[in-house]
């Protein structure tokens, strides 16, 4: 297939790395990174879809992407598919979607879970929506780029799998670490902490496969000092966007709402930025009850 590839940074150079290796022609356009090895470079973000069978972009923010799709939807051959990856707002994601709809185009929003380890192992999980013939005619590079393509609906199901599954796992690792905490000061032993807990009614993916504690349960990255795995500041970024759907979906999200406001607070003013969001325990083992 010929590919278009459009944000070439931590997640878009691996991904686009793994379509060269499986034989697709992949042209890519950034405005600062280097292209990967085997993709050629394009001099304009329409030079690199112009043609294209299929247009990825893998950018930082919503509004980005509506300036890109500016710029790629009338320089694509008709029925090509608009692929976007990155993480963004449902409202973007609609508004780019029916975009390229009304310039005879297939669009998807279809943002990933797995990381940077997951984009350069090719295990990503992607999260779709658009029509379901936009989604057959991906689905083959959705399964060299990842492990798991779930279709999840019309244009924007995507992005609102995302936000909600991130918006649960920002609450649960809050509630972890602040248990943990209480437990600490209840001179409760960690250990025994996690082998009640990973087992009983308030076990979790955070407990109990990336638990906040060092040196209990497997390997995370509390063992490594909180070096990111899952940056706070990207957690940050997805609980911001479950937060602007809640308002524009007129949802009532009170604990949602209440972890943006904690991670805001970690990454703005207590050191988070730059460490794993799992770092919310030794902030709460700081802190007294008031
Ligand atoms: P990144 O900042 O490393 O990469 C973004 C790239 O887009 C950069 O190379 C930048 O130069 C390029 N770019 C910005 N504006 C551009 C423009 N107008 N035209 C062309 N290129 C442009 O970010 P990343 O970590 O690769 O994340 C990309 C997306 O994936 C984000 O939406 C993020 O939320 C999402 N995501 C990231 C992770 C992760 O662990 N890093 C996990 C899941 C989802």
């Amino acid at each position: 297939m010929k590919i278009g590839f459009i944000g070439l940074g931590n997640m878009g150079a691996p991904m686009a790395a793994n379509l060269v290796k499986e034989g697709h022609e992949v042209t890519g356009f950034d405005l600062a990174a280097p292209m990967p090895e085997g993709v050629s470079k394009a001099d304009t973000a329409a030079a690199a879809a112009a043609g294209q069978d299929v247009v990825i972009t893998m950018l930082p923010n919503g509004a980005i992407l509506r300036a890109v799709a500016d710029e790629v939807i009338p320089a694509m051959k008709p029925g090509a598919v608009l692929c976007d990856c990155s993480t963004v707002d449902v409202d973007s994601a609609r508004a780019v979607a029916d975009q390229a709809a009304a310039a005879g185009l297939g669009a998807l929003d279809a943002p990933v879970s797995g990381g940077v380890g997951g984009a350069t192992a090719g295990t990503l999980t992607f999260m779709v929506g658009g029509s379901a013939d936009a989604f057959n005619t991906v689905k083959p590079l959705f399964d060299i780029m990842g492990q798991k393509a779930v279709h999840c609906g019309a244009s924007g199901a995507g992005q609102a799998a995302k936000i909600c599954n991130n918006m649960i796992l920002g609450v649960t690792m809050i509630a972890t670490c602040e248990a943990f905490a209480l437990a600490d000061k209840l001179g409760l032993d960690r250990q025994k902490m996690f082998d009640v807990v990973s087992t009983s009614s308030g076990y979790s993916w955070t407990m109990n496969a990336y638990c906040p504690a060092p040196g209990v349960g497997p390997q995370s990255p509390a063992d490594n000092d909180y070096k990111p795995g899952f940056a706070s500041e990207l957690m940050l970024k997805d609980l911001r966007l479950s937060q602007q759907a809640a308002e524009s979906a007129d949802a009532d999200t009170p604990m949602g709402q209440l972890a943006k406001a904690l991670y805001e607070q970690f990454v703005e003013n207590e050191g988070g930025k730059g460490m794993d969001f799992s770092a919310m325990l030794p902030r709460f083992e700081k802190r007294g009850h008031n």
